[in-house]
């Protein structure tokens, strides 16, 4: 078995040329090729000596995943299913806008995490994606996207862990993978322009502060312990007050100087004042916890049949956002996008068992998002 070279970082690299008995500056010269030039094959890597390459091809390669579907919306959202074996697939959603390209990545085949409002967590777990995988979405994508839009220029600026998945439990591969997207020889990204967004998983926010700083979102969707438990059975574990706690403590490293609190809006359940009070309370600090600097950011709920849920009428959200507002916390309404293509946040399903019959099934999941949504 050879080594597929999207599963390494620059250190690891680094290590698989010692092996080779190569100097470490080839191992970035590589890393360019690769990340930077979407090479993948050796042949293409011309300042690589003869005798290098011919290494290389019988030792390594270089392997995307394959591609089962390529949507794309009318607002220019694009969105990929990309097969990982077993039945399984992950998808990756690009969302273009005037100052930025944003990429939403999948971290997890499914997700263990199993929240209610989410259709990957109704999905259930398959397994972790490798550092390869998680890669190899940016590497696809970013290139494809170069290569249609005929530039040399970076057109993805800003990568969101936000698809399938829950990646602080699937951090030994998620830490590599990050370190590639801000590598100077890879994508270069800044720390402020990578987000990993967390369930809230306590100690590995905690790792994550130490390993690789990058901007935090935490998917808190309740303002109470209760609540939160019923939506995010985490909690269980990791208590709001622990987790702000952490959050608090993640600022002290983090690349800016706010936590992004995400909030689902499920009408009836999570949405009346009473509990936008009580969210106020939790960040400005009371008898349970210290408060934290964030901004939150309302999620309008997308929904599928299995949820039982629906979303917050437009008003409702506004309303929320108001008295957020007024409390001085900023608040920002999340736009959907993709919804005709189901591109939006928790509408990612990945389980193909029965690949014959995708397409068809795609389509029908059309039909049922393309019914009227209150709030676009
Ligand atoms: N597991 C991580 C990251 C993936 S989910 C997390 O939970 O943070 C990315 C975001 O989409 C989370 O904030 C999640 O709560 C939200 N989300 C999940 N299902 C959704 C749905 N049906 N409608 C709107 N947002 C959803
Ligand atoms: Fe998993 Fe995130 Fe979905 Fe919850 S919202 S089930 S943590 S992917």
């Amino acid at each position: 078995m050879t080594v597929n070279l999207l599963e390494l970082d620059l250190e690891g690299l680094s290590g698989f040329c010692d092996q080779l008995g190569e100097k470490r500056y080839r191992a970035t010269q590589l890393f360019r090729w690769i990340h930077q030039r979407g090479a993948s094959n050796f042949e293409q890597m011309s300042d690589l000596a003869r005798s290098l390459r011919e290494k290389l091809k019988s030792r390594a390669h270089i392997a995307g995943m394959r591609v089962i579907s390529q949507h794309e919306s009318v607002d220019g959202t694009i969105k990929w299913l990309f097969d990982v074996g077993g039945g399984n697939a992950v998808e990756s959603v690009f969302i273009p806008e005037e100052d930025r390209g944003t990429l939403c990545v999948s971290s997890q085949a499914g997700c263990a995490v199993g929240c209610r409002f989410c259709s990957t967590g109704h999905q259930g777990f398959s397994r972790n994606l490798t550092t390869g995988e998680i890669v190899a979405q940016l590497w696809f994508a970013e290139h494809f996207l170069r290569q249609r839009l005929a530039t040399q220029r970076r057109v993805i600026s800003n990568v969101v862990m936000m698809g399938m998945g829950e990646p602080l439990q699937n951090y030994s591969a998620l830490l590599p993978a990050l370190r590639v997207m801000l590598d100077d020889h890879a994508y270069g990204l800044s720390r402020r322009r990578v987000t990993v967004s967390t369930s809230g998983v306590v100690p590995m926010i905690d790792r994550l502060a130490v390993d690789c700083p990058v901007a935090l979102a935490v998917s808190l969707h309740a303002p109470n312990d209760l609540l939160r438990d019923s939506l995010v059975p985490l909690n269980r574990k990791y208590p709001i007050a622990e987790l702000l706690e952490t959050c608090a403590r993640y600022l002290t490293r983090a690349p800016r100087d706010f936590i992004t609190l995400e909030y689902c809006m499920l009408q009836g359940v999570n949405d009346q004042p009473e509990h936008a009070r009580q969210l106020i309370d939790l960040v400005r600090g009371n008898a349970k916890s210290k408060g934290l600097r964030c901004k939150v950011n309302l999620i309008p709920f997308n929904p599928f049949p299995a949820s039982g849920l629906l979303r917050s009428p437009a008003a409702v959200v506004a309303a929320f956002a108001g008295i957020l507002g007024d409390a001085g916390i900023v608040t920002t309404v999340r736009k959907t996008r993709g919804d005709d293509i189901d591109a939006a946040c928790g509408q990612l399903a990945g389980d193909i068992q029965d690949r014959t019959r995708v397409d068809e099934r795609m389509a029908q999941q059309r039909t049922f998002m393309m019914q009227p949504v209150q709030q676009r």
